[in-house]
């Protein structure tokens, strides 16, 4: 490829609406365009680089013993009343009527598609197990688009959903699975850590997901780890054991006092000298449009996807300060759970709290606390304690009892056991070797393609732009002649392209009229893993020779760059 005919344009700055240094460069770079928020158009560049990552997930699905399809992009909204997601996926599922007033949507993924479609066509146990896969675009209306190609509203995915007789054969292949994922990501120059995850919408009960681990925001999920065994899990569903703690708050008698305007925990703390941990600490939410409240030890916090799934509620938020005097007859700051009407308030209790002894808890009026309650002092006490609660750092590896380490994460890909949840509703079902119908074992495995070459941005970049691995690289070296009037530079910068090309190595020929330093700079932005710069030093049969990776200038004959240029690149 001349660069003078690459469709690509090059910014001096940097976007101004980008957070993400992957967001950034890609747009700087010339990868992306944007047309409307979170939906981008993938130029040369960037498509070169996509279809990379396609085809080493497409070879390595292939040799797992998957089949590639590929499923409409709008469905109706018939299938999706089947499986019960019509109402339950929430605003990211973009609905659209046709002309015949017939509701549609937009794919966010393909589950109920893939489920009508196998059903329609495996009747046999016979035929079974099957893993089917695409590569294709998705459609997520998401609250919040953010940091370009990581979290887009438009963006490409591999979605692969298998089916099974029994569950074992399913862990079989979702172990197949695993092992795919961490050889795919591997391929394209990225480390990944499978975590243990909360299923979210798409259901079942084992999930991992695949991280890239960041140190910045950009990973928006937290990973707690443990670097003594191999327990990994995404804050939304990891467990810890906690650091023994001194929870007594030595109130020898329970009696309401008077707290006038201490609301907080810290000014509560502070008010009657105690630790938080000596304070039970209410927390009020809207769950599904039904009031709940939330009880847990003073020093830890709700985590709300744990507390979702043990309400088994579909979307949550916290109460509004009327909700709270209306729901719970008290103005917030000094919320307990007595006097609480529980036919009309659902109440939860976190594991943290059962150790509290003699612990301060709001005593629903206003300036007013109780001291001294202890668990069983009172009948209404029979308390069920449930894992609603963030783990936090220094508390311990729920496997090993070592201390457990934070850091955050770029979620990849992952996979899921979905078993029965959408075949059963959607009565997809195959004849068993008794002849009885069953309905289908079912996972689901994803890959955010879009997404994963935005990570490796992320991954790989220094000041001066880009540094893609060879692997997925959109071209990999890009020869620079200084002077492109130079006749002796012209030519022997056209040969190595000439014999790079016949090699089959993506070669760029920089032959545009700009400066050096223009030319140099863009093959920096746009990450070349190779640069062949072709100047003066031909008088003495001599190029320059540079990896994207480091800063070594090597000078090389034009036939012993090309060797380098294969030695690397085969490697
Ligand atoms: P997230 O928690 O990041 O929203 P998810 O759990 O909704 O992801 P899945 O529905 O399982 O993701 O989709 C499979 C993969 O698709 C994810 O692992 C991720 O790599 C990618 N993906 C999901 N949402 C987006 C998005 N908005 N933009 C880009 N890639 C995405
Ligand atoms: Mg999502």
């Amino acid at each position: 490829m001349k660069m003078s005919k690459l469709f690509v344009q090059t910014l001096r700055e940097f976007p101004n609406d980008a957070e993400a240094m992957s967001h950034k460069l890609l747009i700087r770079a010339g990868f992306i365009k944007k047309l409307a928020n979170g939906i981008y158009t993938y130029m040369p560049l960037a498509q070169r680089v996509l279809t990379k990552i396609s085809n080493i997930v497409r070879q390595e699905m292939n040799a797992s013993g998957a089949q590639e399809l590929l499923m409409p992009f709008v469905q109706p909204a018939e299938i999706w009343q089947k499986s019960n997601r019509w109402q339950a996926y929430g605003k990211e599922l973009l609905r659209v009527k046709d002309r015949h007033d017939i509701d549609m949507c937009l794919s966010p993924t393909h589950e109920e598609v893939i489920t009508q479609t196998v059903s329609e066509t495996i009747n046999s146990y016979k035929q079974l197990p099957i893993n089917l896969y695409q590569i294709q675009t998705k459609f997520r209306d998401e609250i919040r688009p953010r940091f370009g190609l990581l979290r887009g509203r438009e963006f490409i995915m591999k979605d692969a959903y298998s089916f099974h007789t029994t569950q074992e054969d399913l862990e079989r292949e979702y172990e197949v699975m695993g092992k795919t994922y961490t050889r795919i990501f591997q391929r394209c120059g990225l480390e990944t850590k499978a975590v243990q995850s909360d299923s979210g919408a798409i259901g079942g009960k084992v999930s991992h997901e695949y991280m890239v681990l960041v140190d910045t925001m950009v990973g928006e999920n937290n990973v707690f780890y443990c670097e003594s065994c191999d327990y990994s899990a995404n804050s939304n569903h990891a467990i810890s054991i906690l650091p023994i703690q001194q929870t007594d708050g030595g109130f020898d008698k329970e009696e309401t006092i008077d707290t006038p305007n201490i609301k907080t925990i810290e000014d509560l703390s502070k008010f009657l000298n105690i630790n938080p941990n000596c304070i039970l600490k209410a927390v009020a939410y809207i769950a599904d449009s039904k009031p709940v409240l939330a009880m847990i030890r003073g020093d830890k916090d709700i985590e709300e996807t744990k507390l979702l799934n043990a309400l088994n509620a579909l979307e949550i938020r916290p109460m509004e300060n009327e909700e709270i005097e209306k729901y719970l007859n008290a103005p917030a700051g000094f919320i307990g759970y007595r006097n609480v009407d529980k036919t009309k308030v659902t109440l939860l209790f976190d594991e943290s709290a059962k150790g509290m002894k003699n612990f301060v808890m709001g005593a629903n009026e206003k300036d007013k606390h109780i001291v001294g309650i202890n668990w069983g002092a009172n009948f209404e006490d029979d308390i069920n304690f449930v894992d609603i609660a963030i783990v936090k750092e220094g508390e311990f590896c729920p496997i090993c009892n070592k201390p457990l380490k934070i850091t955050r994460g770029i979620e990849v890909g992952n996979i899921f056991q979905l078993g029965t949840k959408y075949s059963e509703p959607m009565k997809a079902l195959y004849t068993d070797e008794q002849g009885q119908l069953k309905p289908y074992i079912m996972g689901c495995y994803g890959i955010g393609v879009s997404r994963t070459m935005a990570a490796a941005v992320e991954k790989y970049h220094d000041d001066f732009g880009i540094i893609w691995p060879k692997e997925i690289a959109p071209y990999h070296v890009d020869i620079v002649p200084v002077n492109i009037e130079d006749e002796a530079q012209k030519k022997v910068a056209n040969e190595i392209y000439e014999k790079l090309n016949a090699l089959g190595i993506e070669v760029v020929l920089d032959d545009r009229l700009d400066r050096a330093g223009v030319k140099f700079k863009d093959a920096d932005l746009i990450g070349f893993p190779i640069r062949i710069t072709v100047g003066k030093t031909i008088n003495e049969g001599l190029v320059e020779f540079k990896q994207r990776k480091d800063n070594d200038i090597i000078k090389l004959t034009p036939d012993d760059a090309i060797k380098k240029c294969q030695e690397i690149l085969l490697n």
